[in-house]
């Protein structure tokens, strides 16, 4: 962790940008339990600003619980994760760390966009309203603006005559496309996808995944957990794969994917590919 703080109170008195701000995503040294049971045992890991990192693993080595300690949606039990270099629950006062309230935290999770399995849309509000509301939109702009700036997004995902429909009146590939509307919403600063397609029927799952190759293509940064190897290869720039709570390699997919550089990664891919 050594500069994390220099960086932090950089960052603070409004210095001039750090060398290394072109990072979106910082993650140093996270542990997470669940009593016994260890789900993330010492993660490192960075994404770049505009990077696009595809994270493959079997079930249960830890990705999701991942993504949600990124989100601050999970409570890590020992080290730091930084998203546009600020501490992800905590304040920088001094040289201590301060735990953010409910509140902060909440004015917080609105620089990381997550993209559920599920959709988690709200049933109650049609595709318009679920991405007006997103989680945390205290927003002070202007109503007028916020609608716009909703149709803008609902049409670039290709739902846009589906703004006054309930989710249950779309497909699941529609539903899915609205949810990543209301992630963009926010401006986050990463976008997280967990296994965005999984609960698709297979012949929905191209539309989604179209629509992440175009935010990929737009430099936004991304980080999706996903099955889909193919895809993978093809818009992501690094790969990284968990097992047990750990990375056990990474690197750009045609080295990961093709030459596996560990014995793990190797059974893995054998057994998806
Ligand atoms: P993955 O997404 O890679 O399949 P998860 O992060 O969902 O893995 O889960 C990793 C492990 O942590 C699994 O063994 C899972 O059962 C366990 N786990 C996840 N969330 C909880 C929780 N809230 N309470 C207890 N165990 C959990
Ligand atoms: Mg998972």
């Amino acid at each position: 962790m050594s500069g994390l703080f220099d960086r932090l109170r950089g960052r603070r008195s409004g210095a001039p940008a750090p060398a290394d701000s072109a990072d979106a995503l910082e993650i140093f040294g996270v542990h997470k339990s669940y009593g016994k049971l260890t789900v993330l045992d010492g993660i490192d890991l960075r994404v770049r600003r505009g990077e696009v990192v595809a994270i493959i693993g079997p079930s249960g080595s830890g990705k999701s619980t991942l993504l949600r300690c990124i989100n601050h949606l999970e409570k890590v039990d020992q080290g730091l994760i930084l998203v546009g270099a600020e501490p992800i629950g905590y304040r920088l006062q001094g040289t201590r760390l301060h735990e953010l309230s409910e509140r902060d935290i909440l004015r917080q999770r609105v620089k990381v966009g997550f993209v559920f399995q599920n959709f988690n849309l709200f049933p109650h509000l049609t595709v318009l309203q679920n991405v007006v509301e997103a989680p945390g939109s205290a927003q002070r702009r202007p109503r007028e603006e916020v609608l716009d700036r909703a149709r803008e997004l609902l049409a670039a995902v290709g739902v846009a005559d589906k703004a006054d429909a309930y989710p249950r009146q779309l497909s699941g590939g529609q539903q899915q496309r609205v949810a990543i509307a209301r992630a963009l919403a926010l401006e986050p600063e990463v976008l997280l996808f967990d296994e965005p397609t999984s609960a698709l029927d297979p012949e929905l799952v191209g539309e989604v995944l179209a629509v992440i190759r175009d935010l990929a293509a737009q430099g936004r940064t991304l980080v999706i957990v996903t099955h889909e190897i193919a895809f993978a290869r093809e818009t992501a720039d690094r790969i990284v794969f968990m097992d047990q709570g750990v990375v056990v390699e990474e690197g750009p997919p045609a080295q990961v994917l093709d030459r596996p550089a560990q014995d793990r990664t190797r059974a893995f891919l054998q057994a998806v590919l």
